[in-house]
């Protein structure tokens, strides 16, 4: 399920640090021009190209030709925006990913998160109808439809346990009426891998205790923002739910790759193994949203 506060996974950056990268004028031009996919499919040239190029490798076999290896490497242009507070990592997410469908309208967004009354514990259900909201075609698969009473002992839940409960099991009893697309479902990475190489994107739940990036050097400790040189006695937290974007994989090295709202100028990177670890994590009820361009 969802986190009441989702914290930016080993947030260097104080709260009055994270900053949106893009709050200005939507950039229309610029955002299509980002919507890129590059995939490439065994050996030979990558192919530059569009959800149109993607849609073309997906073409019936003429007779005789090889059965099709699955897309090896994806690399989706989805823009980067960084979260403003510690609780708002699935707004940033949902930012992302209207601004890669050129769905973003920063006024509309700032209506919309009033009307679904966004603010401060936002769960997946929550974004699914965000989406909804802007007319995007998606869909929340999670192993828990309603929120799970296990968590109502997890310091991470307890804090906003059963205010939240009631308002959560609403948006669920009223998903399909509202037109909000929900299953319990298991999710594999196959299917994440399959959903990726067609253009499409996902938000996914992680448990960003778990969740450790490649490529980003030192992990940064946790735990609270203080001034920097302040020793900070917390102890590490078994679970902080945070929500990343996927922007591809790459089935060679075995990676995947995902925008963290955390920050604001790198797509991060893991193994698969990492990645399955911190998605599957207790906590999360495995929640995904997968999210289509043909929106
Ligand atoms: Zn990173």
């Amino acid at each position: 399920m969802v986190p009441p506060h989702s914290w930016p996974s080993r947030g260097q950056l104080p709260p009055s640090q994270l900053r949106a990268a893009a709050p200005g004028p939507a950039p229309s031009a610029a955002g299509r021009s980002q919507r890129r996919i590059r995939a490439r499919r065994g050996p030979g040239p990558g192919g530059a190209g569009s959800e149109r190029a993607a849609a073309a490798m997906r073409s019936p076999r003429e007779p005789g030709e090889p059965p099709p290896q699955a897309v090896e490497c994806v690399q989706l242009k989805v823009p980067i925006i960084q979260q403003l507070y510690h609780w708002d990592c699935g707004l940033a997410c949902s930012r992302m990913v209207l601004q890669y469908l050129d769905h973003l309208d920063n006024d509309e967004f700032q209506k919309a998160i009033q009307e679904l009354r966004l603010t401060k514990s936002i769960w997946t259900i929550d974004l699914a109808y965000l989406m909804r909201h802007f007319g995007v075609k998606h869909k929340f698969c999670t192993q828990t439809l309603g929120v799970d009473k296990g968590y109502k002992n997890q310091s991470f839940y307890r804090k906003h346990f059963d205010t939240e409960e009631n308002r959560v099991n609403q948006l669920f009893a009223q998903a399909k009426a509202s037109k909000v697309l929900v299953e319990k479902c298991t999710v594999t990475v196959q299917d994440i891998q399959k959903h990726l190489s067609q253009g499409h994107v996902a938000i996914v739940l992680v448990n960003a205790v778990l969740l450790l990036c490649d490529l980003c050097s030192s992990p940064v400790k946790y735990c609270c923002f203080l001034p920097i040189g302040q020793k900070c006695f917390c102890r590490n937290p078994d679970y902080q739910g945070h929500f990343i974007v996927l922007c591809g994989y790459n089935t060679a090295s075995g990676s995947i790759y995902y925008n963290n709202p955390a920050y604001a100028d790198r797509t991060c990177c893991t193994s698969i193994r990492n990645f399955e670890e911190a998605r599957r994590s207790y906590g999360t009820d495995e929640d995904i949203l997968f999210i289509y361009t043909d929106s």
